[in-house]
């Protein structure tokens, strides 16, 4: 589940694959109550230019999301700004870390309910104590210095933060999956709001957490690699249920 290079374009037939894959996220984040409003981005950077995305149009809802409604945004150019159809925290912190950081090729962007519980926390880590939460030992990156909506700093403070780690829990304000393909940032996405629901709950008897040994932790992180292909076969199973339910997000 490491980062890869993004050094190869993708080509037609991927780059609408890639479309059809990020309608099926936005839609099934909906289903599972992560999304909010009508905040919250994925973005996907889809050219050889990691300065080109994809990402939701402004204003347009999770739970309709088409593939063919997804925006092609140029992180390099302030007037993409003045767009209508393009929220500015989606260009200004999507857009600083794809700049930044080119193999971050996938980023989902949410405030869902257990994780943006964690990132209120003093203590924001999230210790092992079950096999979804020791899944991201060692693999969360944590900022702590939450300054208002991100438009500028946070931006660019969350782009030198991310060390190569898939989850960035952004401190009293949510969390970023990042990866290099749709499926797997929706898996870490999915899994990550799973193990902050564990956690939460755990918290919430007031009684003492057994936390698993930090070797035991970090065998089992090393095991969910040994799953890499369940991402792609995660989002398959679920676009096998769109497809029959909802069958225009492919659109
Ligand atoms: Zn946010
Ligand atoms: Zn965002």
């Amino acid at each position: 589940m490491s980062l890869t290079d993004t050094s190869t374009p993708l080509s037609d037939e991927s780059r609408q694959q890639v479309r059809v894959d990020l309608a099926a996220a936005f839609r099934w984040t909906a289903r599972m109550n992560m999304h909010e409003g009508i905040s919250n981005h994925f973005s996907y950077v889809v050219a050889d230019d990691p300065c080109t995305f994809l990402v939701n149009p402004y204003g347009k809802h999770f739970s309709k999301m088409r593939a063919s409604d997804l925006i092609t945004v140029d992180a390099a150019d302030r007037a993409e700004l003045d767009r209508d159809d393009v929220d500015q925290t989606a260009w200004s912190i999507h857009g600083a870390i794809h700049r930044a950081v080119p193999e971050a090729r996938c980023i989902m962007h949410v405030h869902s309910k257990y994780a943006t519980a964690l990132a209120s926390l003093r203590d924001k880590t999230l210790p092992a104590i079950d096999q979804n939460t020791a899944r991201f030992f060692e693999r969360v990156a944590i900022d702590e210095r939450y300054d208002g909506m991100g438009v500028g700093d946070e931006a660019t403070r969350l782009a030198t933060e991310l060390d190569g780690k898939p989850i960035v829990l952004m401190g009293n304000h949510g969390f970023m999956a990042i990866a290099p393909t749709v499926a797997e940032a929706f898996d870490e996405m999915y899994f990550f709001e799973r193990a902050a629901e564990t956690y939460i709950t755990a918290l919430s008897t007031g009684r003492e957490l057994h936390v698993l040994r930090d070797e035991v932790a970090r065998k089992t992180a090393r095991q969910w690699e040994y799953y890499a292909s369940s991402a792609d076969r995660h989002l398959a199973a679920l676009k096998e249920i769109l497809d029959e339910e909802e069958p225009e997000y492919s659109h």
